[in-house]
């Protein structure tokens, strides 16, 4: 069997390879110190309180797929390079609900996806189809974008009925966080030629 834990710490830690300076770094050390409990849990499926208390279970799936690949096989009367002039990409990208942040009276919160966890901790679930690099990312946007902002108690929802970026700050933090994992995955790559920078 393999430990959830484990693996979950080490998405945690490709997403934080420059401590001192790291906007994640930060975000974790806020997670860690607040009395709440944070759960990482990598998995396709989990359970959630709903608006009537009930519990119930939900999935999470990531399928890997080639946008223009797929694109050839139900637009038949464009060639492939037609198609990539149209906008298909010609690269493999994950597509499903591949995760969530569970929070505590999450059920209630009108402006959520009615969606609470179920043990009053804060849950934060990665699918398990996930390679490493989309997992870090991944949790960069729960754990450091929905997790921190409840914490932080600002408005921790997407604001998906209002315009877009009804919940800007929210959008920036998620995008600052991902773009660092980026950073860092770029800077472990391993061509031995370009220098690792370290902060000590
Ligand atoms: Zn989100």
């Amino acid at each position: 069997m393999q430990c959830q834990m484990c693996k979950a710490e080490s998405i945690a830690m490709q997403s934080i390879a420059i401590p001192f300076k790291s906007l994640n770094f930060q975000a974790l050390k806020t997670l860690v110190n607040d009395t709440l409990v944070v759960d990482v849990i990598v998995g396709n499926e989990y359970l959630y309180r709903d608006i009537n208390d009930s519990i119930r279970q939900g999935s999470l799936t990531s399928v890997y797929t080639n946008e223009l690949t797929d694109a050839t096989q139900y637009m038949l009367q464009y060639t492939a390079a037609q198609l990539k002039n149209m906008g298909f990409r010609d690269e493999i990208r994950a597509s499903g609900p591949s995760g969530i942040t569970l929070l505590p009276g999450g059920e209630r919160d009108i402006k959520g996806d009615g969606k609470g966890s179920v043990n009053g901790h804060i849950v934060v679930v990665l699918s398990s189809d996930l390679t490493a690099r989309d997992a870090a990312r991944k949790l960069a946007h729960e754990a450091y974008g929905h997790a921190l902002f409840f914490i932080l108690r600002k408005d921790p929802n997407h604001a998906e009925d209002k315009a877009r970026g009804g919940n800007q700050e929210l959008e920036d933090q998620i995008q600052r966080s991902i773009e660092e994992t980026e950073r860092n995955y770029g800077d472990v790559k391993p061509s031995r030629s370009k220098k690792i920078k370290r902060d000590h």
